[in-house]
């Protein structure tokens, strides 16, 4: 026979007692995370959101409270009466290790099934199997934690915002195709028999038009949606920060994204200080082969092509060779060279080459297509000293106007920076990035696309350009960098309606298919839109990377796998026949 709860009211959370408490009577409610049953004495750790306390059951002081504890298991939910003592010997391994509490009396208001692995943070259970069972795994400490710090990061975030005079507004859910260059999850009306809303991918189209409003400063915590192909830090529905301001120069955004950071890393104790670093787009890839820079080690890219160049036909490389310094690498065994090598292949490039500097000299394989000389003055160069490894390597173009052996090297830069240990943990290296340009070449589409999305405002001097030399546009676009992951992008926006047509016109839009998809916000920005701009930030990022996680899935509480599957929910799933009926909708065979 189960208890019931009745008039019983919790005095404090088991994590929460401490020594200061100790003779004070208490009722503690919560889960059995473990039994130790010594006869005489019944030991259970109970567990709620703040963490354990340990309780005793005594035979021969409380007969009844000890009977009923011989039947508790793992995981019943329990009330306890008691009184707090000092233990003789304190645990440290707990908050609440130098007290326990004597039971005076035990009311069991729940039993558990057994469940399928330990509600503890060293689970050997699959991702699987904890995201099945997500409320179990979700009583663990650790995700308990980090829900628990993405809710204070999100309190803090609203607090900075509506301190600085943003309204928090929402957004439609159900709406049309915004181009963030995913493709849109459809909801289909019912009313409108064939008609469809489209999920937003952002509210980008919304917050402008809240700035047309006259709104001013608007921004929402709000959940975006992209069906695109995930990773490990890409989810089908993932949470933005978004922001809009209107009449803002750059540094206005910069600033307030530098107070909202500051703030989210006090957090967790973390001291970031605007302002942050800038770094041109261009200068990003040139020095680290990365729009987003992990600047908390050097091993800038050094481009060697014009020493290579004599060996060109021999060596059979194409395109150009970036070298990097790997200090202290020079004594790296045949293995590790040929996974080094391994690895830079895959990540395209096309020949691998090192030079081993030591204090007899340099050494290399590249000798006798290059020469002992050239080696010489490779490492006075590259500034590589006794001991250190010169990795280089080849890479063709793939893109027009872009230099793929950069990003190549910027991938070995990465690879070997965290094989050398060369990453310092404790950093916090922000950094914006701006100078991007507006357009990039869609090999897909054999045209030219929006590098961010269409919204983007472009350089006036640049204008002239969009129809002649679109390379050569500069975007008014900016991201925000943290520790080599991308947070967020945002741009000062086009205000003006000929520009934002002419825009459209450049990406291949035909006047007829931009009305149709955009003519409600052409019709918006005719009547009087201020010069605006913003931002968006990825916060499953930023939450997941104060964590100190790998994964954005330990920091969202119902989070989907990588084939966008909610395993505990099993969605997505088949519906009705009768709503898909009243929805006019067939499904055909796959082909
Ligand atoms: N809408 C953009 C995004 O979601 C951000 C912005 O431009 O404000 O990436």
């Amino acid at each position: 026979m189960l208890d019931t709860l009745g008039n019983l009211k919790r005095t404090h959370y088991c994590g929460a007692l401490r020594a200061t408490d100790a003779e004070q009577d208490v009722i503690l409610t919560g889960w059995v995370h473990r039994r130790r049953d010594l006869g005489q004495l019944i030991f259970i750790d109970l567990r709620d959101r703040a963490g354990i306390a340990q309780i005793v059951f005594n035979k021969e002081q409380h007969a009844e409270a000890h009977a009923k504890a011989e039947e508790l298991r793992a995981e019943f939910v329990v009330a306890v009466e008691g009184r707090v003592v000092r233990r003789q010997k304190a645990n440290p391994e707990i908050a609440s290790g130098e007290v326990e509490v004597i039971a005076t009396r035990l009311h069991v208001l729940n039993t558990a099934k057994t469940p399928p692995f330990q509600v503890e943070d060293e689970v050997t259970a699959s991702e699987e199997t904890r995201l099945r069972y997500r409320y179990l795994d979700l009583r663990r400490p650790r995700p308990h934690r980090n829900i628990e710090l993405r809710h204070k990061i999100f309190f803090e975030i609203r607090k900075t915002l509506d301190e600085l005079g943003f309204f928090e507004i929402e957004t439609p859910m159900l709406t049309r195709s915004t181009p963030e260059g995913a493709r849109d999850y459809l909801v289909p009306s019912r009313v409108h028999h064939g008609q469809f809303y489209a999920l937003p991918q952002s509210p980008q189209i919304f917050k402008q038009i809240l700035m047309i409003a006259g709104m001013d400063r608007y921004f929402q915590i709000v959940k975006c949606f992209r069906d695109e192909d995930l990773r490990a830090d890409r989810q089908p529905e993932f949470t933005q920060l978004d922001l809009e301001m209107s009449f803002p120069r750059q540094q206005d955004i910069f600033e307030v994204i530098e107070r909202v950071m500051e703030r989210a890393c006090g957090v967790i104790g973390v001291a970031a200080k605007g302002p942050f670093r800038h770094l041109d787009y261009k200068e990003a890839l040139r020095r680290y082969g990365s729009d987003k820079p992990d600047l908390r080690f050097g091993m800038e890219l050094h481009n060697v092509t014009p020493l290579f160049e004599p060996a060109r036909a021999t060596l059979h490389f194409e395109g150009n060779v970036q070298a990097v310094v790997a200090p202290g690498a020079a004594a790296w065994s045949r293995k590790q060279l040929d996974e080094l090598a391994e690895f830079a292949k895959s990540a395209g490039a096309r020949g691998v080459y090192t030079v081993k500097v030591t204090p007899e000299g340099v050494t290399s394989p590249l000798e006798k297509n290059l020469g002992a000389d050239a080696l010489k003055k490779m490492a006075e160069a590259v500034g590589a000293k006794p001991g250190d490894l010169i990795v280089a390597a080849a890479a063709k173009e793939q893109i027009p106007h872009s230099d793929t052996s950069l990003g190549v090297a910027g991938q070995m830069r990465l690879h070997l920076g965290d094989k050398l240990n060369l990453i310092d943990r404790g950093k916090w290296e922000f950094v914006w990035i701006t100078g991007f340009a507006l357009f990039e070449w869609s090999e897909t589409d054999k045209r030219w696309a929006s590098a961010q999305h269409p919204f983007t405002g472009v350089f006036e001097e640049d204008l002239d350009k969009l129809e002649t030399a679109p390379w050569e546009c500069r975007s008014k676009g900016y991201d925000l960098v943290l520790n080599g992951v991308e947070l967020g992008s945002g741009s000062i926006r086009i205000h003006r309606q000929d520009v934002q047509a002419r825009i459209f016109k450049a990406l291949g839009l035909s006047d007829e298919t931009a009305r149709q998809r955009f003519g409600f916000f052409l019709d918006a920005l005719t009547y009087g839109t201020p010069p605006h701009g913003g931002i968006a930030l990825g916060l499953d990022r930023v939450v997941t990377l104060l964590a100190g996680e790998k994964s954005i899935r330990e920091v969202i509480a119902f989070p989907k796998t990588t084939t966008a599957v909610d395993l505990m929910a099993e969605s997505p799933s088949e519906v009705d026949p009768a709503q898909l009926d009243e929805l006019g909708i067939q499904i055909r065979e796959k082909k």
